[in-house]
């Protein structure tokens, strides 16, 4: 196993272990369900909406291993964040993930470019890209849920 492939493993179990933000959010604003059938991973976002700030997001749920690590990062990449910085960690998170070629900002990702490995397969993008759907409806004002299907 080389070095990258080591750490990989190692961040994502860190993450699966340890899930960041897993916890209910009582003062939440907006909440929103992610379903991925194909996978079996479904996850709840609790998101606390200040004007434009995400001043706090929390999630509960299950899945596979990528879509829990995902989520995890995820929640720690957009919390006090505001809700255009927020997209642009979207926007660079779905190209790295579908369009891996293209000219990606790695500044953005920081630690979320670990998952980057997922872009060769299809039915794993689904899994890391799951929540961050999710957060985008919620932020949209798009209150229910979202599925990859
Ligand atoms: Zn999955």
């Amino acid at each position: 196993m080389s070095d990258l492939s080591y750490l990989y493993q190692e961040i994502l179990l860190e993450h699966n272990s340890k899930p960041r933000n897993y916890r209910i959010l009582n003062d939440a604003t907006v909440s929103i369900e992610g379903h991925n059938p194909l996978c079996g991973d479904k996850y709840t976002l609790q998101i606390k909406l200040e004007k434009d700030t995400i001043v706090d997001i929390g999630f509960q749920g299950s899945g596979c291993a990528i879509s829990k690590a995902s989520t995890s990062m995820l929640t720690e990449r957009v919390k006090g964040k505001t809700t255009s910085e927020a997209f642009s960690v979207f926007d660079a998170f779905h190209m790295m993930v579908t369009e891996p070629d293209k000219d990606i900002d790695h500044d953005l990702l920081e630690d979320l470019e670990l998952l980057s490995g997922v872009s060769g397969y299809p039915a794993r993008i689904k899994c890391a890209i799951l929540s961050w759907h999710a957060l985008r409806e919620a932020i949209e004002g798009e209150s229910g849920s979202v599925s990859t299907e």
